[in-house]
């Protein structure tokens, strides 16, 4: 039943390819060479051996005892996605293109980023492949970004600030696009999440299903069934979708959480299904939060990886056909939740996992013992002390 998308990319009537002319071909060429490698034994233990080797999976499935103790319902496990290197998921995605790249003959890689997370995984990958590697930031993100952009320069990337529009995400996007259709003979371009024209959403989406795959075998092993719930934060989609795809087809709940930012009745929000209509962005027909002229309206949230103005299609589509259900999170929930993990299980989760573990907390206190919620830890929080200390300083120093 979910064998999406269909052959022109659609899932349901989102998605598909809305592109200049010039980048149908390098699309088309993306595509045809994905599905070759797919379901080809080499690739795939090629794949396997640098996500075991290199990123070091399989990742860890913890059981939060102390949380579970303290909210005192369903138990809490938690898919340990901030061991892997570079600390996030977005390797197993990084790592999956590079090597598509590398059978496509391409020579060199192009990327996007935010916060600099997809950046520095993109970064990582091109050195150990041997590809010169060119990120486009916005020069909003650069300046409030730095650790991360010098992160990427010692990885031997390029990092090239992007001046038009707000200076951030979506205009590093359009900046990318416009620099590949220029640049396709002998460029990848690398996407960070389930986002763009097809067949992106698809491949990011196939790379990261091992998320889902890993931790319904490893619940399987514990528990000996499956969890009631699954709850996984929402930027553009990619973590989320990963844990998703292994339940899609099973009897379990599944939760996204977008970022409320300072509340959803405010201006100040990343809440795309919530407060999104349907359009266009970055060629793909999906929900985004946009003005009555069909302005993109810049998105919010104390996490830098969620305040993407759209969200992957199949999310759209999730959303539209009631499979999956979208809630959102504000800044102060999420922080809270973030303390919480910290103090009683000694794991500081990124601000954007926070988010998911915000909403799988509140749920938990409503369930019983007998119950179960998997929650993908999508990173680690190193990455946010700073930001953490801005809003926490004078209270969390108050305490010791
Ligand atoms: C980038 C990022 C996200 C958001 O991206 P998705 O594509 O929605 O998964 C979430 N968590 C972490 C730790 C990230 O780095």
């Amino acid at each position: 039943m979910y064998q999406y998308p269909n052959e022109i990319g659609r899932f349901g009537e989102f998605g598909g390819k809305f592109v200049p002319e010039t980048l149908m071909q390098p699309l088309e060429q993306i595509e045809k060479a994905f599905k070759e490698i797919k379901n080809d034994p080499v690739f795939e233990a090629e794949y396997k051996k640098l996500l075991f080797d290199y990123s070091g999976r399989p990742t860890a499935l913890t059981f939060a005892d102390q949380v579970t103790n303290h909210l005192g319902g369903a138990k809490i496990y938690l898919k340990r996605e901030d061991l892997n290197h570079t600390g996030s998921h977005k390797i197993n995605n990084a790592l999956g293109q590079a090597l598509l790249a590398k059978k496509m003959g391409k020579t060199k890689i192009i990327a996007e980023t935010g916060a600099g997370q997809h950046g520095v995984a993109a970064a990582t990958v091109a050195a150990k492949f041997g590809f010169p590697c060119t990120v486009f930031m916005g020069e909003e993100d650069v300046a409030r970004q730095s650790l991360n952009v010098f992160r990427m320069k010692l990885l031997g990337a390029e990092v090239v600030p992007v001046t038009s529009g707000n200076g951030t995400l979506k205009d590093a996007t359009n900046e990318a696009i416009r620099y590949w259709v220029q640049h396709c003979e002998d460029h990848f371009y690398m996407i960070g999440s389930v986002v763009g024209p097809h067949p992106y959403p698809y491949i990011v989406r196939e790379f990261q299903r091992i998320i889902g795959d890993e931790a319904k075998e490893q619940l399987r092993g514990i528990e000996g069934n499956l969890p009631d719930k699954v709850v996984a934060c929402v930027g553009g989609g990619s973590n989320a979708i990963g844990i998703f795809q292994a339940f899609l087809a099973e009897n379990v709940d599944l939760i996204g959480a977008e970022a409320a930012g300072k509340g959803i009745d405010t201006s100040l929000h990343a809440a795309t299904i919530s407060k999104g209509t349907k359009g266009v962005i970055h060629g793909s027909l999906t929900y985004l939060i946009q003005d009555q002229f069909g302005q993109i309206i810049e998105p919010y949230s104390i996490s830098a990886g969620l305040d993407y103005p759209g969200i992957g299609p199949e999310h759209a589509y999730l959303h539209q056909s009631g499979r999956v259900k979208y809630e959102s999170v504000t800044d102060d929930e999420a922080v809270a939740a973030l303390r919480l993990l910290s103090e009683k299980e000694g794991i500081l989760p990124a601000i954007e996992s926070a988010h998911a573990l915000a909403k799988a907390f509140e749920m938990a206190k409503e369930m019983d013992r007998e119950q179960s919620i998997l929650v993908c830890l999508s990173g680690r929080g190193d990455k946010d002390v700073n930001t953490l200390m801005q809003v926490l300083e004078d209270e969390v120093n108050a305490h010791v």
